[in-house]
This record gives C-alpha cells, structure tokens and sequence, in this order.
C-alpha cells in the first residue's frame, strides 16, 4: 500500500522549511523529502547579513539548523536523502515517486531550488574538487594562503570572494564586464578589500592542471586576446538553473526554466505551488523564500479545505 499524506513539499530549503512549519501548524499531514540534508543554499554562505533580527548576521548553516528545529517543533516530518523523481496527477491526488517508492499526497509544494550552473569550458568537469568548486564556504579552507580566482560578477561571486579574501593570499574577480551586478554595500566592501582585484572584460576560456588546477586561461572579451592566470583555485559563480523536469508538463516555466505561479504561488496545475528559489521571481533570498513558503502554504491548505471529499 502506498504512504499517503495531505501535503507533500520538495526541498528543505528555507522555504521548504518554512512552508512545513505553516501546515504543521495549520493541522496539515505533511511530509518534507529532501535530496541531501536540510538547509538549502544558505549552508554554502558564510554569513548571512540581511536575515532580519540578527544585527550580528548569523552562519547560512545556524541559520539553517534554526530553521529545520522550528519546523520540528511543530511536528514536520523531514526525510532526508529523498530524491524525488518525478511527480504526476493520479485523479484528485498526486502521486510523488521517491527513490523507488511512489506516495500519494493531495498538494504538493515545489520548494527544491536551484543549482550552480557550470562555465562549460574545457577543464571544468575533470578538475572539479581538484582546484574547482562551486562553494568557498564549503572549500575555502583548502587554499589558505594561495591565490584563487572567483568567476561572476553576482552577489554570490563577490560575497564569496569576500570571504575567500580572509583565508587565501589573492582573490582575482574575473568578470565578463566592467560593472558588477553584485549589491552596492558588497561591491564596496570589495573595492576596498587590499586582498582583491578586478580583471574586467574578461571571460574564462580553459582551466589548465594536471592533478589539480595550475592555471586559469581568459580572454578579453573587447580584444579576444589571451592570457593565463596562475590560481591554485577557481571558484564558479556564474548563475544558478532550476531542475523541473522531474515535473513533467504539470508546470509553466519561464524561457530560463523557472517555475510561473500566480500571486498566490499556484502554479497551472490546481494543488501544486512552487515556493523559493525555484520560481520566476525578481529577488532571490532567504528573506523572500520565507515568504514564498508561508504564501505556498496558506495558499495549499485553503485548496485542501476547499476540496476536501
Ligand atoms: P547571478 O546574479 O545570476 O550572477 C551571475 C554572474 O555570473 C553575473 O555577474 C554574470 O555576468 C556572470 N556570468 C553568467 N554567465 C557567465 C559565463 N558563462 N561566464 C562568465 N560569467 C558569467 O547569480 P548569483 O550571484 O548566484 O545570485 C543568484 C541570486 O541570489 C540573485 O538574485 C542574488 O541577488 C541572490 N543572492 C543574494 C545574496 C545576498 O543577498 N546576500 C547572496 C547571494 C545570492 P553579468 O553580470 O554580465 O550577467
């Protein structure tokens, strides 16, 4: 017999969590599947400056774990290392297939987030936790007192390279225009940092090593002349994409993949919402992902109410 649940969310990010922790209160049977283990995006930031009521700015990972023991207080079951395949209408209910196991639930809310996209160039795949990584929370540790360089000109790139700049000897920015994208408070925090420099105009072409990376080959993008860089380290910030294929046709996305919902975050198909990173939206942060979750989760449990049999 199949498990059945009144609300399935997917993805135990902040908004995955905070969605679980309003059904939980709301009086709704709901089960949160995540792929790895809870905490989402904010367990790859250091620290998170612009979470209201932590004039400190707390660690993405406490942040995180705050999260996940709010919505534990309120009963949510959370199962970890759930890698949720693909979701499909059954008549009124969904069915949500999980590893090798298919759950039946009333609603769903996609909460599963995003991923670093890659650069696409030569040296990438087979350097990869060889001098390459998509998070310097994670590995910035590993090249203390060597020089690295951070690639995007986002909020990501230039928080990253912030805090890579206390540990490492030199973070190069290599950034295909002359402009940042990235929030004024950090582009200035950045400019001023003596550990930190900007080689505008330029995009990475190749990634060079043997065992582990040696250098970083760029091109100016106004020339098309080359150069190397001689990093020990190069960390990828070049945007993130969103992984909905495992919905099916039961979504409208945008053209870059993200999830459309109406304001109350339905998606086209009446029962399943997205929440967070994952749908089109202008401002992507913790702050909006709870917001997201709350909004997803009042907005399912009025459709369970209305629909009840
Ligand atoms: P992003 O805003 O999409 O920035 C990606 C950066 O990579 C851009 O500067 C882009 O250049 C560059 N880029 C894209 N493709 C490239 C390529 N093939 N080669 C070289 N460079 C490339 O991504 P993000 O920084 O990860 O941020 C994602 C979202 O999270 C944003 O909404 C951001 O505001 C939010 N976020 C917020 C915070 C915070 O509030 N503290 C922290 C992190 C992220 P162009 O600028 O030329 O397009």
């Amino acid at each position: 017999m199949s498990e059945e649940y009144e609300a399935i969310i997917i993805g135990g990010g902040p908004a995955g969590l905070t969605a679980g922790l309003y059904l939980m209160r709301g009086g709704i049977k709901a089960l949160l599947l995540e792929k790895v283990l809870p905490g989402g995006m904010p367990l790859n930031t250091g620290r998170v400056e612009n979470y209201p009521g932590f004039p400190e700015g707390i660690s993405g990972r406490e942040l995180m774990e705050r999260f996940a023991a709010h919505a534990k207080v309120f009963g949510l079951p959370i199962r970890e290392f759930a890698q949720v395949v693909s979701v499909s209408r059954e008549g009124t209910r969904f069915a949500v297939t999980v590893n090798d196991a298919t759950i039946l639930t009333r609603g769903v809310i996609v909460a599963s987030g995003t991923e670093p996209l890659k650069m696409g160039i030569p040296g990438e795949d087979a350097l990869v936790g060889r001098g390459i990584s998509y998070c310097a929370t994670c590995d910035g540790m590993f090249f203390k007192g060597l020089d690295v360089a951070v690639i995007g000109g986002g909020d990501s790139a230039i928080e990253e390279a912030l805090s890579l700049a206390n540990i490492v000897r030199r973070v190069h920015v290599v950034h295909r225009r002359d402009t940042l994208r990235a929030q004024k408070i950090l582009k200035e925090r950045a400019f001023r940092n003596p550990r930190m420099d900007f080689l505008w105009n330029r995009r990475p072409v190749e990634i060079v090593g043997k065992d582990q990376v040696e250098r970083l080959v760029i091109e100016d993008t106004k020339t098309g002349q080359r150069e190397d860089l001689p990093v020990s380290g190069v960390f990828v910030y070049v945007g993130n994409r969103a992984d909905t294929g495992f919905l099916g046709d039961l979504v409208q996305r945008d053209p870059a993949g993200f999830i459309i919902t109406d304001e109350g975050l339905a998606t086209a198909t009446p029962g399943l919402y997205a929440a967070g990173d994952i749908r089109k939206k202008t401002l992507r942060q913790v702050s909006t992902a709870v917001g997201d979750g709350a909004a997803a989760a009042v907005g399912l449990e009025r459709y369970i109410l209305a629909t009840q049999q």
